[in-house]
């Protein structure tokens, strides 16, 4: 427990710019309009990876951001200290890279709105919090755990229908309560909900109107007594300072809007428009969890979706462009978004749907791109081209053409392009494809044959084809059987691309 004299006590920088804040609001409150710029933030808690719900909320607020040519802030929820982790921030700041969601204000780019970490900014907590003491819209209140305890048990005992804190410390005496704390008495920071505050109604640009019972919400705590701030009130603070015009957050966070509204009027700040997106559930009807397979975006990219294709089917769960349209790409995201096309019913995980879309991704793709953004990388990674020296232009361009109808996910290059890499020397010969097609009685003859048809062959497909051509003629085999013993000895398996186009690329020396 840290004790009072502690808890709330201010001497360092920020309270400058809390003052500063309260200022600029009290300025722009009474005459000039706030500015009507949209400022939206994506506010990750580092207790584990992204996963698929929270980088859906990150997209819909860079997207709505992009949209109104707004601000998108990017802010790290850490005031959890015993689960939140550097290596975590970390984590969620490379999947928002490789998600391609840039952030306007946030770690690693700054702005004038921070520090955007909570822990950074728990000096501002406690010089909003103390305002709110000053002006007796908080209180503290001296409630051990045991009398709070007793305090439940006795309101179920008589059912009352408010089971929630009995507001016992709300009338104490200020300069009793000021001897208490003197005395060392731990205490704990509650907001005053004002007693004719009536309903609290939310404008959800989701939901609708929704309204909660503003004797419901109980004096809640602002501050606990280790000098911490409740996630209710850091928010608000932080949201209200920043200047966040529309909050897009998950809806289990409805039932938190309620008790941020008070917060935000006592603060006198004004209250953003809020929009709560519906979870994603699994195809069982359940919310989405590990026991569905992969949930963290990390997984996803070492899986080989592509940035472009996940962000668009992320999108897709919970908004829609015009009802039916599939495909909606970066740009068009970044300007179509809008919250009227947010659906407040629950969206289902498909993986079915995410593959569907890669493929078209890479489908629509012209063999360039394909080289640029997959292929070439891929083959790096597999150590398969040193530098692009060795293999020209036009070269890349047909090993492009041939992989890319191959391609599902990256990986699969390499698979589609080992024969061809490979020399007369590091071929791997797949065992049953040799047993099919190579490894029976006069094939030599077929070797032989070909290699003569195109001793002096020009090393192109069509020379290539030309030259084969007539050989199950000549040997008086069936095409298959002639074909299939080229493309064994070659490839070294009988699934490879269309055998001249491979030749042409593997080289007339190493066929
Ligand atoms: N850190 C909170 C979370 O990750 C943020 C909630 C909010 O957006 O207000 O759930």
């Amino acid at each position: 427990v840290i004790y009072a004299d502690t808890a709330l006590h201010i001497t360092f920088a920020p309270l400058v710019l809390y003052n500063a804040w309260v200022k600029q609001l009290n300025l722009s409150m009474q005459g000039a309009s706030m500015s009507s710029d949209v400022r939206v933030r994506f506010a990750p808690s580092p207790t584990g990876k992204l996963h698929i719900g929270g980088a859906r909320t990150a997209i819909y607020n860079w997207a709505f951001a992009r949209a109104n040519g707004g601000t998108f802030i990017l802010r790290i929820d850490d005031t959890d200290p015993t689960r939140s982790t550097d290596e975590n921030t970390q984590i969620i700041l490379r999947a928002m890279r490789w998600l391609g969601l840039d952030w306007d204000e946030g770690p690693e780019v700054g702005g004038e709105h921070g520090p955007y970490a909570q822990t950074e900014r728990l000096d501002l907590y406690r010089a909003a919090a103390q305002k709110l003491w000053d002006e007796v819209r908080a209180y503290p209140c001296f409630c051990t755990p045991e009398k709070l305890a007793e305090d439940r048990a006795a309101a179920q005992a008589r059912k009352d229908p408010f089971q929630g804190y009995q507001r016992t410390c709300r009338n104490i005496d200020p300069a009793e309560a000021r001897a208490r704390i003197d005395a060392g008495e731990p205490y704990v920071l509650r907001i005053k909900v004002p007693e004719d505050r009536g309903d609290v109604v939310i404008h959800d640009a989701v939901h609708g109107e929704v309204t909660f019972n503003a004797r419901e919400l109980d004096d809640f705590v602002i501050f606990r007594s280790d000098g911490t701030p409740t996630y209710n009130f850091a928010t608000v603070v932080d949201d209200a300072m920043m200047g966040i015009t529309h909050v897009i957050r998950g809806d289990d966070h409805l039932s938190n809007t309620p008790r941020q509204v008070m917060v935000y009027e006592a603060l006198g700040a004004p209250v953003p428009t809020f929009a709560h997106i519906s979870m994603i559930l699994g195809a069982d009807g359940k919310k989405l969890s590990k026991r569905h397979g992969a949930t963290s975006v990390e997984e996803y990219r070492d899986q080989g979706y592509l940035s472009d294709a996940f962000v668009n089917y992320l999108a897709l769960l919970g908004w829609s462009l015009d009802g039916e349209t599939t495909i909606v790409p970066r740009d068009v995201l970044a300007s179509k978004f809008s919250l009227d096309h947010v659906s407040k019913n629950p969206a289902t995980f498909d993986p079915k749907k995410l593959d569907w879309i890669q493929a078209e991704y890479i489908r629509t793709m012209t063999d360039k791109e394909f080289a640029d953004k997959i292929m070439v990388p891929e083959l790096h990674e597999a150590g398969m081209i040193e530098g692009n020296l060795e293999y020209d232009e036009a070269w890349i361009d047909a090993l492009a053409a041939i992989a890319k109808p191959r391609t599902k996910f990256p990986a699969d290059v390499v698979t589609v392009a080992s024969p061809i890499f490979a020399t007369a020397e590091t071929l791997e010969y797949d065992e049953k494809s040799v047993a099919k097609g190579l490894a029976k009685e006069g094939m030599g003859t077929i070797l032989n044959e070909a290699e003569a048809a195109l001793a002096d062959v020009e090393w192109t497909p069509a020379a290539i084809d030309a030259a084969l051509e007539p050989l199950p003629e000549k040997l008086d085999l069936k095409k298959r059987i002639v074909f299939q013993a080229v493309r064994v000895a070659i490839c070294g398996n009988l699934v490879s691309p269309p055998l001249s186009d491979t030749m042409a690329l593997i080289g007339r020396e190493d066929c």
